[in-house]
């Protein structure tokens, strides 16, 4: 692998990712796809996607994400097991430094890292991961029959959570720190309507409470009034958001203050030439699986076009 520089490398292997690969792998780059730590991305923990044109009744994410790459493989690309652990944009060709000690060299590199799930930074909701607390309701949810759950957070993310765990919970409380979700209209009017789901607005999480082996209750705090309530439960899932996998890139591109890719106006273009972004570790605006799909679109392109002017 170290003394073959390729023409593509693509890292990740999300919506954006395999877009790439089938893109630049139906133009005879023989691209190199590196897996990354969660082959599939995101997707892979997501349940239904209603609205991913081309699947009139929805699909289930790991269904969608199976498809991608069997289109993928249908052309010349190259799948890679692992991780970058390092890299090296500052000489020609590119290095990339796989866990395994594996070392990768190529004229272009298309990074579709995606973002990964925030958590609220308590220390008990560290204890209880795995306990109880969770971030991804599509893989946990199965083991809350019946049960009292919170899902925190505004967002769509977070009406999709509570909207799946109403097939096994109980009951589920959405808990916002504001008044007013973020999540969009058609979202939070379903996760509203729903009879088993209750909001709890303007509150934020001052612990998350156990017995040492698994979640009990939350205690939840009032950013009105100021006042602090305990209300018992058996699971807490997390959903406020994703952070970009950009730290590999940290000094050596341009990343934006949020920890996204920078690029040139719609293009892919960062700011090293023969580097292109896309997919969620560089859109903060729309991070939606076609949209990310979209871009690695863009990205293929755009590094065929670049691999082109350097030949
Ligand atoms: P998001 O839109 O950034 O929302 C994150 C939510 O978590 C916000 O309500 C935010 O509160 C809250 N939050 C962030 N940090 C917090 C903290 N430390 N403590 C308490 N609350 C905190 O993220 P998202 O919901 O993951 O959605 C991301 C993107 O994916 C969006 O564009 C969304 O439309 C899309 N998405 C779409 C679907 C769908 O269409 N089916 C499903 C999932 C996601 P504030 O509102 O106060 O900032």
């Amino acid at each position: 692998m170290a003394n073959q520089v390729r023409d593509v490398v693509i890292m990740g292997t999300g919506p954006a990712g395999l877009t790439a690969a089938i893109y630049t792998g139906r133009t005879n780059l023989k691209p190199l796809v590196i897996d990354g730590v969660q082959p599939g991305g995101q997707l892979m923990i997501t349940s239904e996607i209603e609205n991913f044109p081309g699947f009139p009744s929805g699909i289930r994410g790991p269904e969608l994400m199976e498809k991608f790459r069997e289109q993928a493989a249908r052309f010349d690309v190259e799948f890679a097991l692992g991780n970058v652990r390092e890299v090296d944009l500052s000489r020609k060709p590119f290095c990339l430094y796989l866990d395994d000690e594996r070392e990768v060299l190529t004229r272009s590199l298309i990074i579709a890292t995606g973002a990964n799930a925030r958590w609220l930074g308590l220390q008990s909701e560290e204890q209880y991961r795995g306990r109880g607390v969770s971030a991804c309701a599509t893989c946990d949810g199965f083991f809350f029959r019946d049960s009292e759950v919170f899902v925190i957070g505004g967002g769509d993310t977070a009406m999709e959570e509570a909207l799946f765990l109403t097939r096994f919970a109980r009951h589920v409380t959405v808990v916002h720190r504001r008044n007013e979700f973020r999540a969009s209209k058609i979202m939070s009017l379903r996760a509203e309507k729903n009879e088993k789901i209750s909001v709890e607005l303007n509150q934020v999480v001052e612990e998350i409470l156990g017995d040492g082996q698994k979640v009990t209750g939350i205690r939840l705090k009032n950013v009105v009034s100021g006042e602090s309530n305990t209300h018992s439960c058996d699971g807490v899932f997390i959903a406020i958001g994703h952070s970009p996998n950009s730290g590999l890139f940290e000094g050596q591109l341009d990343i934006d203050e949020y920890g996204y890719i920078e690029t040139a106006g719609s293009s892919s273009v960062t700011s090293v030439q023969g580097v292109f972004a896309c997919g969620d570790v560089q859109d903060y605006t729309y991070r939606q699986a076609i949209t990310a799909a979209g871009s690695g679109c863009k990205a293929a392109l755009d590094a065929e076009r670049y691999l082109e002017s350097i030949r």
